[in-house]
């Protein structure tokens, strides 16, 4: 297995290896590798003669400098994980400073407007962070195919318009949201969570479940009432924010036109650790 720190290696080694194969799959990572990833590399491994995987806890993203302190890193067992399943991944782990070419800096998109709902409300300047780290990535990595999860559905979105923003010939991949056994998404954030935090969390999966069954039987005020109520007097979770929206725009529904296709969006914490789920309504 070989494993990239520095953006001019990585790029000499693909520049080789395109000579014999064209189809560069890549799945861009923040690393604290779990099942969800995995699940994005498997798909990536079938799709692709070449596959890199970055692990990069990217600086820009991060509005909260104690999330961005306390988030995860385990590049070595990362590196272990990838291997058990192809010793033919070409891992990506550069430090800030080279990826960035200096201190790093976000560019300012416009993503349309897409940036401005759910978490561009509660994460001020995030996804500018994203969008810069994957155009820095895309640059380095060259694919031409990127694997991504629908587990940050808004993020997807984003990542698609930025491609066609600065007309990479990439094409997205959007894959389905990985659960652990009682329905909590996997995520590198629920190691942060305490035995009994884990188990309550199921919760979050079980109201978006809910609120798909109810989906069209309930008006969005409905839904968005039983959903604060749900949390209203927990003891361990705290709703951030629930929203059904419109899968295009991104914008929040206040009624539904069956003719549109909808996802329902929730950010919850568990004390401090932020945990966010999605699931598609219709
Ligand atoms: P992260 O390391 O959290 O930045 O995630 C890297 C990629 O893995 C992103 O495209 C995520 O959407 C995706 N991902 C994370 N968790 C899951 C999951 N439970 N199911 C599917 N994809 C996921």
């Amino acid at each position: 297995m070989r494993v990239f720190t520095t953006v001019e290696d990585l790029k000499n080694h693909i520049k080789n290896k395109s000579e014999i194969t064209s189809e560069i799959g890549f799945v861009p990572t923040m690393g604290a590798l779990h099942e969800g990833h995995m699940s994005l590399v498997y798909k990536c491994l079938v799709e692709n003669s070449l596959v890199v995987v970055s692990i990069f806890v990217n600086p820009t993203q991060f509005d909260n400098l104690d999330d961005l302190d306390k988030y995860p890193r385990a590049l070595d067992s990362d590196i272990e994980l990838l291997k058990k399943k192809s010793k033919n991944i070409i891992v990506f782990a550069p430090s800030a400073k080279n990826l960035y070419k200096g201190d790093p800096k976000s560019i300012h998109y416009d993503f349309g407007g897409l940036e401005n709902e759910m978490e561009g409300k509660f994460r001020v300047g995030h996804f500018n962070g994203v969008g810069t780290v994957l155009k820095l990535l895309f640059e380095a990595v060259n694919p031409n195919r990127v694997y991504l999860g629908e587990k940050d559905f808004q993020q997807l979105q984003i990542v698609k318009k930025m491609v066609e923003i600065e007309k990479f010939p990439i094409e997205v991949v959007g894959c389905e949201i990985y659960r652990e056994a009682h329905g909590l998404a996997y995520s590198s954030r629920n190691e942060r969570l305490t035995k009994l935090q884990r188990s309550e969390a199921k919760l979050i999966f079980e109201t978006l479940s809910r609120v798909k069954n109810e989906f069209g039987t309930k008006s969005v005020v409905e839904l968005n009432e039983m959903v604060s109520q749900v949390f209203e007097s927990h003891e361990l979770l705290k709703l951030e924010y629930f929203e059904i929206a419109n899968v295009e725009n991104l914008k929040t529904a206040k009624h539904i036109d069956i003719s549109k296709k909808y996802r329902a969006f929730i950010a919850v914490f568990a004390d401090k650790v932020r945990l966010i789920d999605n699931i598609a309504l219709n």
